[in-house]
């Protein structure tokens, strides 16, 4: 999607701190981070959002966006003290790009329930 500022990561277009790469998912890090680790896991396929999920990605792609969450944990040494994997879908959600993206939160202790 031309318009889609994750697209333009994904292509090279707009710079990132890439930190994760498969076949069909990267990681990168969040530009505003909410905690210590702020990555985004997304798919390189234009899914605009968890509604728009075809029975397809859920056999190829989530499973690689799970495979990248569980090695980044690794990576960023959070895996022991635990983490979070959020995602936000629609408005009420608080989804502010419209590419479906995985983030995962970790480095403190974080608190419960959101707002
Ligand atoms: P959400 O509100 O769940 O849609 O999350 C969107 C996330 O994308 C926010 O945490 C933003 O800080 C992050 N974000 C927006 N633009 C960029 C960018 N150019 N590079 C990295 N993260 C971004
Ligand atoms: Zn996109």
């Amino acid at each position: 999607m031309s318009d889609c500022i994750f697209c333009k990561i994904i292509k090279g277009e707009i710079p990132s701190e890439l930190v994760y790469e498969n076949e069909h998912v990267v990681g990168f890090k969040d530009i505003n981070p909410e905690a210590p680790i702020h990555l985004l896991i997304v798919p390189k396929k234009h899914i605009s959002s968890t509604m728009d999920i075809t029975d397809n990605d859920k056999n190829i792609i989530i499973p690689e966006i799970f495979a990248g969450i569980q090695q980044l944990a690794k990576e960023f040494n959070i895996e022991q003290d635990g983490f979070r994997v959020v995602n936000n879908c629609g408005n009420y959600g608080g989804q502010t790009v419209g590419h479906l993206h995985f983030h995962l939160l970790g480095g403190r202790e974080l608190q419960w329930p959101p707002g």
